[in-house]
């Protein structure tokens, strides 16, 4: 597994330096953190400042809906880290995850377009696409797991395909999607690919360099990683796209993130490699621990030989992160053990310092119709937990305690 080491050879920085470095504010305070800029406007010194600005001679701050200095120092990090050391690669933060995929889908996706993407997806994604993109003219057709050959048949029947949206690994069955394939059947059709990368975060894996157009985040899960922000981002290497369709929409839509949140995800971003290093290892552990108990009936985990994506994992990503699956048979068995918890909270979210456990099928997942829920692999026993940074044999104790009859 590795850390991002390889950056280094596109003559950048390593990503452990640059999430700690890159897009630091340091002004004329001589503050050694980045401040924080409360405030909602900016003052000109005088009317050249304003002419200047408007002449795009200066990128002065004018409004916070437009711009915060925290805000790109965020977007500055996000995109060094998610870019691999690209240069033409840019980042918006938005105020929660669902605002940052809204801006990516408005703007690729206008009425008479359409959308593909997997069978599941992350609730409120999968609503904004079923339900509320629809109202607006555009429509969409799922591909299971966007296995290829009928990934490039449904392209067919959908000329009209704008965009093909995907995550990887996916919620909450943990099944892997291939990122390089996929792109290079929706590029032939001249579609665009969207890549939600938020279980992956760009520590294990960047889409960009598997020449996906667009990644989008939920900063409030690892990036932020401490669980006090709910946040969003969106990254690409298409300056045109971004400032034209997409980035720009923060401004119409106004799903600005405020300056303390940018901080506290500023402040959190800068541990991310060393975090997910530590999550990968747990997680491991965890899942060959699950694995092995008589009493679990199944464990999805990409990092596992028995993982039906295990190959493809191992070649797409640089470690395998902290979500597990698994399955305990029945609703009873699941919530007797949820129940049993001590260390571990029985909550949604993830990507936390903390361990969090949910059960899909009446938490995340409660809106998919059951008939769905069972055709996606979200039985009533399926439990998915996100292993935190806790020591991994306590973790390991209170999962074991849980499970015992
Ligand atoms: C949490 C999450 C989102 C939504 O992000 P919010 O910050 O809650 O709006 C989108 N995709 C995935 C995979 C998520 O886990």
């Amino acid at each position: 597994m590795m850390t991002g080491a390889e950056m280094g050879d596109k003559g950048r920085r390593r990503m452990a330096t640059e999430a700690i470095h890159a897009g630091e504010v340091h002004d004329a305070s001589g503050a050694h953190i980045s401040p924080i800029y409360q405030t909602s406007t900016f003052t000109f010194a005088d009317m050249a400042a304003v002419e200047a600005r408007a002449a795009g001679e200066s990128d002065a701050y004018m409004y916070s809906r437009g711009g915060n200095p925290g805000r790109t120092a965020l977007a500055s990090k996000l995109a060094a880290l998610e870019g691999g050391g690209a240069a033409d690669v840019s980042a918006e933060i938005f105020a929660s995850g669902m605002s940052a995929i809204s801006a990516a889908l408005m703007g690729l996706a206008k009425a008479g377009d359409h959308i593909v993407t997997q069978q599941v997806l992350y609730g409120s994604a999968d609503h904004l696409i079923s339900d509320v993109l629809t109202g607006f003219g555009v429509s969409n057709s799922r591909v299971a797991g966007l296995v290829p050959d009928a990934l490039e048949r449904e392209l067919e029947q959908h000329p009209e395909t704008t965009v093909v949206y995907l995550e990887t690994p996916a919620n909450p069955t943990m099944a892997v999607i291939d990122i390089a394939a996929t792109v290079e059947i929706a590029h032939a059709a001249g579609a665009r690919v969207v890549v939600d990368n938020t279980f992956a975060t760009p520590v294990l894996q960047r889409p960009l360099d598997l020449g996906a157009d667009v990644v989008v985040h939920s900063t409030t899960k690892f990036i932020n990683g401490h669980g006090t922000v709910i946040g969003g981002a969106v990254i690409s290497n298409d300056e045109a796209l971004m400032t034209d369709e997409i980035a720009s929409l923060i401004r119409y839509t106004g799903g600005v993130p405020s300056p303390f949140d940018c901080w506290l995800t500023n402040l959190g971003l800068k541990t991310l490699p060393l975090r997910m290093r530590q999550h990968s290892s747990n997680g491991m552990a965890v899942a060959q621990f699950l694995e092995g108990h008589p009493a679990v009936a199944a464990t999805s985990y990409p990092g596992l030989a028995s993982h039906p994506q295990h190959d493809l994992a191992s070649r797409q990503m640089d470690g395998f992160g902290a979500l597990i699956a698994f399955d305990l048979g029945s609703y009873e068995a699941a919530s007797r053990f949820l129940e049993r918890l001590e260390l571990c909270s029985l909550a949604v979210s993830l990507g936390n310092v903390d361990t969090l456990i949910e059960h899909p099928a009446s938490m995340t997942h409660a809106v998919v119709p059951p008939e769905e829920r069972e055709a996606s692999g979200i039985t009533d026993g399926l439990i998915r937990i996100s292993v935190g940074l806790e020591d991994a044999a306590d973790i390991i104790a209170d999962l074991d305690q849980a499970l015992r009859v």
